[in-house]
């Protein structure tokens, strides 16, 4: 494994192929294993790279991996939580989180989470300026308080996210001197900013000049309306390396580029030197999570086809993307990638396909297969559109024992909601 806690060698999987039978002998495929020891490497690799920063707090996104199993042990490294639902505080209450280790970063937000936030007394961060006097009105207002800006045309955005200033989200830069006005003249005095811009981005330059934006704000801000910043969160939106041919994103570079303009803004300036958070979700479990699936058929039409028992319903990237993720036939490995296959789920959509034309040792049914990097807005994406049902979750512990920590959904579970 290498510092940034990722597999050293891509495609790495952390069972050899009996412990895979022997798993798959407990627990029918479909299901999601992830590894505990390979998600709190990654969690400790982002702590060092801001080891330098005064304090500095990766806020799990909790959307990407919501199982409070896993929110349990990221607490247990040092992990907040960044919610933003009301699903989701409830699972950080749940693990024990509360007060100032939750992140609340929502939109188009109802009253009833604001109420929850404000009564976990979560870090709220507001993602309109209608939003403060909602806020108060529904739920009063928090001893400190973050926007979430928006740079508009100023910033280019990447594929998943969008561009900036066709994105939903956060307030302009005349919004936020306006929003910090008035929060301060209604009594608040403990300030952070925020943004989030882009997703799975691997250039650490990106989150450098991200970080000297909102590092120039906050002077700009501290100055003109006379407060000051607790902290400056830069999002999530790390990447990770899905393809093999990738490199893991150096973390030591990104924290070392984000320091050098941190101390150049706050260094001998007399600002405060705010904490610096982080709310990544790819990063910490992308890499450490593992959908495993059957092959149920092999069909031979104009194309080679091979059928799995997970469906887009499982894992919806590739189909919703056209992301890239890494399969591997573990009791395989030895043998070439002889055949060229689309692999398929058996949803009524053409788009159900984990992947195109992807060369694989020739399979039967029955093989195992081992989708990879799956542990980020996986499971977590899943939908029960065809009838299909949820999968289990399996835990790899520190220990090497594995347990289950979500069971898989039944048809009475499907049928539960009708009345
Ligand atoms: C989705 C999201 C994240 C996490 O994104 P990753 O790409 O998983 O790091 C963080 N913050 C906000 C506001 C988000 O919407």
């Amino acid at each position: 494994m290498n510092s940034e806690g990722a597999p050293a060698v891509p495609g790495q999987f952390p069972l050899d192929v009996a412990q895979l039978q022997a798993l798959v002998a407990r627990y029918p495929t479909p299901f999601y294993l992830y590894d505990a020891a390979g998600m709190q490497r990654s969690a400790r690799a982002l702590q060092q790279a801001f080891a330098w920063a005064p304090t500095f707090r990766e806020f799990f996104a909790v959307k990407a991996t919501p199982n409070p199993h896993i929110l349990a042990l990221l607490a247990a490294a040092g992990c907040g939580a960044d919610c933003s639902s009301l699903a989701e505080l409830v699972l950080a209450e749940r693990v024990g989180l509360s007060g100032e280790l939750i992140m609340f970063t929502s939109n188009t937000t109802p009253a009833e989470e604001f109420i929850q936030a404000r009564r976990l007394g979560a870090l709220i961060n507001l993602d309109d300026l209608n939003h403060l006097a909602f806020l108060a009105h529904h739920a009063g207002l928090p001893a400190i308080l973050s926007f979430r800006y928006n740079p508009g045309a100023q910033r280019t955005g990447n594929v998943i996210i969008g561009r900036p200033e066709e994105a939903k989200f956060g307030v302009t830069r005349d919004q936020l001197f306006a929003g910090y006005a008035a929060a301060r003249d209604q009594g608040i005095r403990r300030f952070g900013l925020h943004t989030m811009l882009a997703s799975n981005e691997r250039e650490p330059s990106y989150f450098v000049e991200t970080a000297r934006m909102l590092f120039e704000l906050v002077a700009e801000l501290s100055a003109s309306l006379a407060i000051s910043f607790e902290f400056v969160n830069l999002g999530g939106g790390i990447g990770i390396p899905y393809r093999p041919e990738e490199a893991p994103v150096d973390l030591h570079a990104l924290g070392a580029g984000i320091r050098a303009v941190y101390e150049a803004t706050f260094d001998g300036t007399g600002l405060p030197r705010p904490a610096i958070f982080t709310e990544c979700g790819r990063l910490i479990t992308g890499p450490h999570g593992y959908l495993i699936a059957s092959v149920r058929h092999i069909k031979q039409t104009y194309r080679t086809y091979a059928g799995l028992d997970a469906s887009m319903a499982n894992l919806m990237r590739p189909g919703m993307y056209g992301a890239y993720h890494h399969i591997t036939v573990p009791a395989k490995a030895h043998l070439p990638n002889a055949t060229l296959y689309d692999i398929t789920g058996s949803l009524c959509e053409n788009n159900d396909k984990f992947a195109i034309q992807r060369p694989l040792p020739t399979l039967a049914p029955g093989d195992l297969l081992v989708i990879h990097d799956a542990g980020a807005h996986g499971h977590a994406m899943g939908f029960s559109y065809n009838g299909k049902l949820r999968s289990a979750e399996l835990l790899l512990e520190a220990d090497g024992q594995i347990r289950m920590i979500r069971r898989a959904e039944t048809i009475e579970d499907y049928l539960q909601t009708i009345v």
